[in-house]
């Protein structure tokens, strides 16, 4: 049996061509798949029970399962699934005023190996195909019976290593036929991947945010927090991000993890000013959230406050982004490396 999440919108209308049905049928059937979830072809009333016979007996309907469901107080909740092949990946929802954002992984483990991450630490198992990601969203469609509003790529994984996976994700996320997600409330979120940058602008993409881990203005200090500052250093990082502002004439998001006595210090504040100065930006700045066993210390609410107040009048918006759901494990990659040593 094969798996009909598997197929495109333009796979489907070729099946239903070759089938001697008519095309609109590919419409039909992706609504049901993508924008409502049905979880059988019986639940696809308008078609011809003959049709959904001949679809059930030629193929699947993907799932993710859910394997646990943690609750936080503020209303966060974090997801774990198991696909088919057996691995773990984790998204979490989270409600903010009228928003409800999903945040979603592109891979299973990550090959970047930054030393403040948990998903990093046993490097890349593999990619999510596009079907793993779209299905996050609308697992968590259902299981919330909340409409999404937002969806960031902000869980395991880097997005810009699986592009194209990442884009037709996007795709269905986007389409009037899917879960009709604006494109602008979609970002990407990267660690620095330069040549991803560039490869989106090649792809003429200009209406999906962009997201940039920068976590230290000084390459002696980013080469050890995360490795690919080797390969790209932070003034190739930085010209990168000024080409993408200037083609896409949008603003960028500049997220940064505070840790204590290493990218909290009155040094990192000023040379961060001085690196990003008229660059047109939102710099968010994350309380390290502490997990693994890397040696890291989080700062203090004072030491953020301090350190938020010294960018705030040289740089445009500046947020403290308020630790959602510390309760059920905040940070990305945790409720799986938990799960896993539980399970011994
Ligand atoms: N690979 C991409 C997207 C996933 S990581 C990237 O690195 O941007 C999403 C965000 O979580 C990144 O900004 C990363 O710096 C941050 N992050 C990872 N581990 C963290 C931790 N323990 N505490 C706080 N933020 C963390
Ligand atoms: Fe990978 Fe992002 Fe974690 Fe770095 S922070 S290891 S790029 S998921």
């Amino acid at each position: 049996m094969k798996n009909i999440k598997s197929l495109s919108i333009s796979e489907l209308r070729r099946y239903f061509e070759s089938t001697g049905e008519r095309k609109y049928r590919a419409n039909q059937v992706f609504k049901w798949l993508w924008g409502k979830g049905v979880e059988s072809f019986h639940e696809m009333t308008d078609i011809k029970k003959e049709v959904r016979e001949k679809l059930s007996e030629e193929f699947y309907i993907f799932r993710l399962k859910i394997i646990k469901i943690l609750k936080s107080r503020d209303g966060t909740k974090k997801y774990l699934f198991l696909t088919e092949d057996g691995n773990l990946i984790e998204s979490v929802f989270i409600p903010d005023g009228r928003r409800r954002t999903v945040c979603v992984s592109s891979q299973i483990g990550c090959a970047l190996g930054c030393r403040f991450c948990e998903t990093g630490k046993d490097g890349l198992i593999r990619d999510l195909m596009f079907y793993e990601i779209s299905q996050q969203v609308l697992e968590i469609m259902k299981n919330t019976g909340e409409r999404i509003t937002n969806v960031v790529f902000m869980g395991m994984g880097e997005p810009l290593l699986n592009m194209d996976n990442v884009l037709s994700a996007i795709e269905i996320l986007n389409s009037p036929m899917g879960m009709a997600i604006g494109k602008r409330r979609i970002t990407i979120s990267t660690a620095g991947v330069v040549p991803g940058i560039y490869s989106l602008m090649e792809r003429g993409i200009k209406q999906i945010k962009l997201a940039v881990s920068l976590n230290s203005p000084f390459d002696e200090i980013r080469d050890n927090l995360m490795p690919i500052n080797k390969k790209y250093p932070i003034k190739t990082l930085i010209k990168s991000i000024k080409d993408f502002v200037k083609f896409t004439g949008k603003r960028v998001t500049i997220e940064y993890v505070l840790i204590h006595g290493i990218t909290d210090r009155r040094e990192d504040a000023e040379e961060l000013i001085r690196i990003l100065r008229g660059i047109p930006l939102k710099i968010n700045l994350i309380p390290y959230n502490p997990g693994g066993d890397g040696g890291f210390i989080p700062p203090s609410r004072k030491d953020v406050e301090r350190f938020a107040n010294h960018l705030f009048p040289h740089l445009p918006a500046v947020n403290i982004r308020r630790s959602r759901g510390q309760d059920i494990k905040g940070a990305c990659g945790q409720l799986r490396a938990s799960h896993i040593k539980n399970d011994g």
